[in-house]
């Protein structure tokens, strides 16, 4: 269970940031790979109470899991790599091999715009 030490660490990055941009966090999105996943309900829950009493409390975490891919020896196409059909979409080769699992990442942080709130800077919806 990594997880703590994960939120931990992308905690004291957000605060870094904040207390940089003098602005509050309001959302994050962290990626991470099939080998490093996180558990997203463990996540969230680690992440909130680090974030306790911090500038980043309450914020929105969102966690995006990238699919691991892999290369066809035969064909060399690169495609994701799914457990339960494990061949080569276009050849059907069993043939293949893994390519580096994405990296756990910390891929965006949002600020909270000081002089709007949150609702009026989102873009009206296209009717
Ligand atoms: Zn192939």
């Amino acid at each position: 269970m990594h997880e703590t030490a994960v939120a931990e660490s992308i905690l004291q990055t957000i605060c870094d940031y904040a207390a940089k941009m003098n602005a509050r966090p309001v959302r994050a999105v962290v990626s991470c790979g099939q080998f490093n996943a996180l558990n997203d309900e463990v996540m969230r829950f680690a992440f909130e109470a680090a974030a306790e009493s911090t500038v980043a409390q309450g914020m929105d975490l969102q966690i995006r899991h990238i699919p691991l891919r892999a290369a066809c020896k035969a064909c060399r196409i690169s495609f994701e790599f799914d457990i339960y059909d494990p061949v080569c979409p276009s050849c059907k080769s069993m043939e293949f091999e893994f390519e580096p699992d994405a990296p756990l990442l910390l891929e965006d942080i949002e600020f909270e715009d000081p002089n709007e709130g949150i609702a009026e800077s989102k873009d009206p919806e296209p009717q």
